[in-house]
């Protein structure tokens, strides 16, 4: 037994050297295994910035039968995320902690305050109709028009989305090459790259039903979680790593 774990230490201590003689060649990783002073860790550079939906003083956004209120949900799934983002140690800002609206302009003024590297996600739901029972359906993610990298960040949640949740309906735009539809949102407009994902529509009874359903949301929070690490990987140049 003891030899045994002596020779699991000495393949550990075999494999930390050869991480650590591999490094210079394998800097696609966003987060470093190997900080300044040459010590051992594990970090991420990217901030994630975390946009809940409304305030509980807009009016509208909610179910047609006032059972579902969109920044509540919003709200609340938005700091179990922010729980799951720190635990593997990213640096995140709630950006619109109070339940009443800031003002869309403050949360971009808070947006701009933070360093980069940084990146927005709003989490929404949808809707199609002004009070009454709709028949859209569906997912979809969103960044400001043109030819950003926020694109590629949707791409890659809208896509993880897909693989991981098959049978979930969603909606897309695929006009300028890719899944995101486009709109100049004002929570969109900061100087990092911003992704706004609408799950699902709060008008219709179906969807409303995958919105409150707590396994499928907490299986959302576990894409977005892997969605973040790639759009580090895609954010973070190689050469910022350490
Ligand atoms: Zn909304």
């Amino acid at each position: 037994m003891k030899r045994t774990v002596n020779r699991l230490h000495s393949f550990n201590g075999l494999l930390l050297i050869l991480v650590v003689l591999a490094l210079p060649w394998c800097k696609s990783s966003s987060a470093s295994l190997v900080g300044s002073n040459g010590n051992i860790k594990y970090e991420h550079q990217l901030t994630i910035i975390l946009d809940d939906a409304h305030g509980n003083n807009v009016p509208g956004k909610c179910s047609p039968d006032l059972s579902h209120r969109e920044w509540q949900w919003s709200q609340f799934y938005m700091m179990k995320l922010q729980e799951h983002l720190q635990s593997i140690g990213y640096t995140v800002i709630y950006n619109a902690p109070e339940e009443t609206e800031p003002g869309l302009l403050v949360r971009v003024r808070r947006m701009n305050q933070v360093s980069s590297p940084a990146f927005v996600l709003s989490l929404h739901n949808n809707a199609a109709g002004m009070g009454d029972w709709m028949n859209a359906q569906g997912y979809s993610v969103w960044t400001t028009k043109g030819i950003t990298r926020s694109d590629s960040c949707a791409t890659i949640l809208f896509n993880n989305l897909r693989l991981f949740i098959p049978d979930l309906k969603f909606r897309r735009d695929l006009t300028d090459g890719d899944p995101d539809y486009e709109s100049n949102f004002t929570v969109l407009m900061s100087k990092h790259p911003s992704v706004l994902l609408e799950f699902m529509f709060q008008d219709n009874i179906e969807d409303l039903q995958l919105i409150e359903n707590p396994q499928l949301c907490m299986t959302l929070l576990f894409i977005i979680d892997v969605s973040m690490l790639q759009i580090e990987n895609y954010l973070v140049p190689k050469n910022q790593n350490q």
